[in-house]
């Protein structure tokens, strides 16, 4: 299952710290909005159990 947590692809630039988003823009900014991790939500990814529970922790 793929993210759905988006990250303002121009954050680094444009804000002092990642600007997290579930569109596909940047709410603060307007830029696009990128998959905030691939690699660490990646299925294919042998800690995938390990980092998906992280991230259920993190919702709401
Ligand atoms: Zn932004």
């Amino acid at each position: 299952m793929k993210s759905d947590i988006r990250v303002c692809s121009a954050w680094r630039e444009r804000h002092d710290r990642p600007v997290y988003t579930l569109s596909d823009t940047c709410p603060e900014c307007g830029a696009d909005a990128a998959n905030s991790a691939p690699a660490p939500f990646d299925p294919e990814d042998p800690n995938g159990r390990y980092r998906r529970s992280l991230k259920e922790r993190t919702r709401p």
